[in-house]
């Protein structure tokens, strides 16, 4: 029986994004948030990206350690081989979606004429060549602006994804353009004509991220394929963001035709949903709206006379699904008398102070000293106070720690 999983695209999709971004160090603890939820997958960067390349290596030693299991780490990248072979050449990523456009729009629009339909079938082609040669596990072929292209093509598009050796057809509303009826129609023809398991990739700009991800991931179902639904933590990504991880999960899950069907993928563990979204809010600096879906301040509050009467009676009477399963409830704890924090200038005695009320120890006084250090530069480089979580995962994998945090800017000649 075909089944649901998510992709998680916040470290690709999310950071990419206008105005907002996540250090190394905390694209990392999203990586680790999202394998601790069962999340399938995570694109968790650019593999042809100079600045990215410390950060993908040290968290495919995670993999590696089995720190980051069973969760998969994909990279992405433009469909062309030089792309697909810088991205082998500097790092050890070995699972890729590459991406090209196939609306007429963009690709009259993006390449003016060098391009033409034929031109990026060839070029897919070539790219998913040189990465099956070159021992790519997982390959998904990205159509970029899929829901303004002409269907007879995406299909053609699609059958040469297949043909050399794509394992899934990544379908992108790039725009938002389409609503849950065309969605599903047109999904659902893609994936009967190349049955390939089917990536469904949606963007909000209409307000129908979540809906139509659960629609086009329905119509691959009744196409008899996986479906994969590409989400970011709290609905993050490229101007009206993606479709919200957690409003997708529930949606899936929860909605009065999807529930019955038990399609998600039981890896799925809803109970951290509200670590990760309280996480990812205080790392892009995007407080979480009071009515956002499952998190917000507002999702289990009730005040006007009928609701609160009934939902004190029996809250099924006014919540479909329950706080508790979205790991809500523990009152939040905020010390209001003297607190010692450590930072960029904090001293041995603050950080011991810190790690102690953690409860974390260190074998001997120069470990402590080598933590201490590498805090002070995790500080540096995230430039806001450590969370509990990230001074844990320091001194547990210090040396995992200074290499994500290794940027260096290439050098040139002339300096
Ligand atoms: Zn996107």
């Amino acid at each position: 029986m075909p089944k649901i999983y998510i992709i998680d695209v916040t470290n690709r999709d999310g950071v990419q994004t206008s105005r907002i971004g996540l250090a190394k160090l905390e694209k990392t603890m999203i990586n680790i948030m999202l394998n601790e939820m069962g999340v399938y997958q995570s694109e968790f960067g650019f593999p042809f990206t100079n600045h990215e390349v410390s950060y993908i290596n040290a968290n495919l030693e995670l993999v590696e350690m089995g720190v980051l299991k069973p969760i998969v780490l994909s990279g992405w990248c433009r469909a062309l081989v030089q792309d697909v072979e810088l991205s082998l050449k500097q790092t050890t990523v070995k699972d890729l979606n590459i991406s090209i456009s196939v609306s007429d729009i963009m690709i009259k629009g993006k390449f003016q004429g060098r391009k033409n339909r034929q031109d990026i079938l060839n070029s897919a082609a070539d790219a998913l060549d040189y990465a099956r040669e070159h021992g790519i596990k997982t390959i998904g072929l990205n159509a970029e602006d899929a829901s303004r292209a002409d269907m007879d093509y995406l299909i053609e598009f699609g059958l040469v994804a297949k043909k050399h050796g794509a394992d899934r057809l990544r379908y992108c509303d790039t725009l938002g353009y389409d609503d849950p009826f065309s969605i599903y129609k047109r999904i659902k023809l893609l994936a009967q004509e190349t049955q390939l398991p089917i990536e469904v990739h949606c963007h909000n700009d209409l307000g129908m991220a979540v809906g139509c991800s659960v629609a086009g991931a329905k119509a691959a179902i009744d196409a008899g394929v996986d479906a994969y639904i590409n989400t970011c933590v709290n609905g993050v990504g490229e101007r009206a963001g993606n479709a919200d991880l957690v409003s997708t999960i529930l949606a899936v899950s929860k909605s009065s035709n999807m529930a019955p069907l038990n399609l998600l993928d039981e890896k799925i563990d809803l109970s951290k949903a509200w670590q990760i979204g309280r996480y990812a809010a205080y790392a892009f600096g995007l407080p979480i709206s009071i009515n956002q879906v499952g998190i917000g301040n507002n999702a289990f509050a009730h005040e006007s006379g009928i609701h609160a009467d009934g939902a004190l009676k029996d809250a099924h009477n006014y919540e479909l699904y329950d706080y508790k399963e979205l790991g809500r409830g523990e009152p939040i704890l905020v010390d209001t008398g003297r607190q010692i924090t450590t930072g960029e200038y904090g001293g041995i005695r603050g950080f011991r102070n810190v790690y102690d009320n953690l409860e974390v120890e260190f074998k001997n006084d120069k470990e402590a000293c080598q933590v201490l250090e590498l805090a002070r530069y995790a500080n540096v480089h995230t430039q806001k106070p450590l969370t509990d979580y990230e001074l844990r995962f320091i001194a547990k994998y210090p040396k995992i720690v200074k290499k994500i945090m290794t940027v260096a800017p290439p050098v040139y000649n002339e300096d």
